[in-house]
């Protein structure tokens, strides 16, 4: 990003999420217990997640980040942004840190949205390539945030199955889509464009977030699948033609990325597509057989969008 001098964007130190912000989500005895691990010098909290000392800091700041984007977004009238932070968060659970998250910053910022900003529908994808079992649980029966997530399974949590839609009211509002290992550019971008961009287009969120992973990269030493750079390039494109449609406002939040070059790359491949000024052309994107049958199990709820199919 330094290479490219951050493509003229404006970069803005993440304040630390507040404890009314947190606590939307997490009750305060968990944020509590972050800040008591951190300042002991930090320790293990299961096989995957350490705390060290700077781990509270770091990790309020990733949720402020992501609650300062939310506000750039819905109160500044900024069109797009990224909060490039980590620890990530789609992982955690209200009251339990897992899979190098503490805070689940995505559910904050979403939280934050709906609470400070008088938000009624926000659609957050997550396309790191692990479930945001986090994410998902936090919003299950909730139908203000519509989550949809694209995981390659079987994978670590093992959590988020096709058949897991949600509930009580919230019914419906939860899409998972898992992929089998190896799926590449041409999976994940059928399922953006015809699953998540028509869901964008037919519910009219008022934001739209991404949890932005980059481990489905090939690259990527924890997962299998195999994406380029211009696979997260075309999501991103066919995310702004549908935020554009309906006036949302886009915003990644960074989750997951573990070879450092893929990161960077695929980074430097998504800023610009997401802040170019003019929306991306439209492109022919093949209906991918995963695609035809996610849009199967939306048709019932959504007719107008994938009774067609
Ligand atoms: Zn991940």
């Amino acid at each position: 990003m330094e290479r490219h001098e951050w493509f003229g964007w404006e970069r803005v130190q993440a304040p630390r999420a507040t404890g009314d912000q947190l606590s939307r989500v997490h009750p305060p005895a968990h944020v509590e217990a972050i800040a008591q691990l951190s300042a002991r010098g930090g320790g293990a909290i299961d096989m995957d997640t350490t705390a060290v000392a700077g781990t509270y800091e770091a990790a309020l700041r990733a949720a402020g980040g992501a609650v300062a984007l939310v506000d750039a977004l819905l109160a500044d009238g900024d069109p797009c942004g990224v909060s490039a932070l980590r620890p990530p968060g789609h992982h955690a659970e209200t009251a339990r840190a897992m899979g190098f998250c503490f805070f689940n910053n995505v559910a904050v910022a979403a939280a934050h949205a709906l609470a400070a900003h008088g938000a009624e529908r926000v659609l957050i994808l997550d396309w790191d390539v692990h479930h945001g079992n986090g994410t998902n649980d936090i919003f299950h029966a909730d139908p203000s945030v519509l989550f949809c997530s694209i995981h390659e399974s079987p994978l670590y949590p093992g959590t988020g199955p096709a058949q897991d839609a949600g509930s009580g009211p919230g019914e419906g509002f939860t899409v998972n889509m898992p992929v089998p290992g190896r799926s590449g550019d041409a999976v994940h971008g059928s399922l953006v464009e015809h699953v998540v961009a028509p869901l964008i287009r037919g519910w009219e969120p008022q934001l739209v977030l991404v949890s932005a992973g980059f481990d489905a990269h090939r690259a990527d030493p924890l997962a299998s699948c195999e994406l380029s750079e211009a696979g997260f390039a075309g999501m991103t494109a066919s995310l702004r033609r549908a935020c554009a449609d309906v006036g949302a406002p886009l915003g990644l939040v960074l989750e997951g990325g573990y070879s450092v070059e893929a990161l960077a790359a695929s980074m430097a491949a998504v800023v610009p597509v997401l802040g170019a000024e003019s929306v991306p052309a439209a492109v022919d994107v093949p209906v991918h057989p995963l695609a035809a049958e996610a849009g199967e199990r939306l048709a019932a709820r959504w007719p107008d969008q994938f009774g067609t199919m």
